[in-house]
Parts: C-alpha cells; structure tokens; sequence
C-alpha cells in the first residue's frame, strides 16, 4: 500500500515537512480539515505556534479526529510546537494540549527568538552519527511519564525527543535541515505492529 502521511497544515512550517517528505518520495498531504484524515496513514504535526496551532484545531474541528487517528494506532510526529500540541501536560498552554503522549512539557525554555541555536546531537536509532538539531523558541520535556522512552537528551541531560508506541516527539526542527534522518525515523513507525 502506498504511505500517505498527512502535515498538519493550519499554521507553522507544514511546508518544509510537505516538502522534505516529498524529497524521499512519500506522497505527503495537507490536512486542514478532519475529513483530510481520511486519506493518511500517520500525521506531523509541526512548528510554529502552538496556541494559534490550538486554536485552529478547535476551528476547524480537528482536536477530536486527531485523538481518534492516533487512539487507532496511527503514528504521529509533533516537531516543536507540535511537540506542545501532541504533549499530555502543558502547564504554560492556555488551552488543553491533545494529550497523545504522556510528557510534561516547558513552552519557551531556551528563551526567546534571539537565543535559538543549531547543535549536533544523538538521537537513539540514527546510528553514531550526530543530527543537526535547530531550536527556535524550543520547548523542553521536563518529565517522561509512563512508558515514555527517552530518545535524545543534550549533554545536561535535558530531554529533547520522546517516543512511546505510534507518537513521537522531538522538540527541535529536522525539516528545516537538509538530514533526512528523523524523517526516515517517522517513516519506519508506519509500518509499526499494530
Ligand atoms: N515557542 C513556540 C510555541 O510555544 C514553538 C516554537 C517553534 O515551533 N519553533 O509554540
């Protein structure tokens, strides 16, 4: 079956995904409106802002189907404020995040657009090699509940990327790189057991 993975395409960098995936010749698709789930098989959420990201989904009328869409086992990819959007606990969120993944997450914890910074990290599952990570405005994981697995942590032990079954989280930014690597991450989870 052909894998279609669907960018969620309210607000934020939906493009670079859309077009990083494309790049590894997966048909990416849009989605903006909850009958767009239909046609996908796992879902990125990306960066950008997530209370207008929040926002848009009770718009649109998104935040139920997507609960749904990954309670069924599809996987799903929060990268940045998708990190926020898919996380459990938001103390610093205005409205309630989906709650896909049960993390505690801190909005904003390297500070502000001025202190966004590029840095080689290990991700478990890429090998030795390390990943360019872009923060911008990044949140952090401040605890892993469950059975959350840790999978990258920089080198003071803050925790940058999480997993547990189908939902993924890494609170830096791979579509804005040109390493295709984390992306190829997300893809293998397609085809996770179910
Ligand atoms: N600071 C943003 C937020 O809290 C996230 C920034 C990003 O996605 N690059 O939503």
């Amino acid at each position: 079956m052909t894998r279609r993975i669907g960018v969620l395409a309210v607000q934020g960098d939906f493009l670079e995904h859309l077009n990083m995936l494309t790049a590894l010749n997966v048909k990416a698709l849009p989605v903006r409106l909850p009958r767009d789930l239909i046609d996908v098989d796992s879902l990125i959420i990306p960066g950008g802002e997530s209370t207008t990201i929040t926002r848009l989904m009770e718009t649109f009328g998104l935040v139920e189907p997507i609960k749904n869409f990954a309670r069924q086992g599809n996987p799903v990819w929060g990268t940045c404020a998708g990190m926020i959007v898919a996380a459990k606990n938001v103390p610093d969120l205005d409205r309630k995040p989906l709650g896909l993944i049960d993390i505690n997450v801190q909005r904003n914890a390297f500070g502000r657009q001025i202190d966004s910074f590029q840095t080689d990290i290990m991700i478990t599952g890429l090998k030795n090699k390390p990943f360019p990570a872009i923060f911008i405005r990044a949140p952090i994981i401040q605890k892993v509940n469950s059975n959350v697995t840790i999978l990258s942590q920089l080198d003071d032990g803050t925790i940058i990327a999480a997993q547990h079954n189908n939902v993924l989280v890494t609170a830096f930014h791979p579509e804005l790189t040109t390493d295709t690597r984390v992306h190829e991450l997300f893809l293998g989870l397609v085809n996770v057991e179910r």
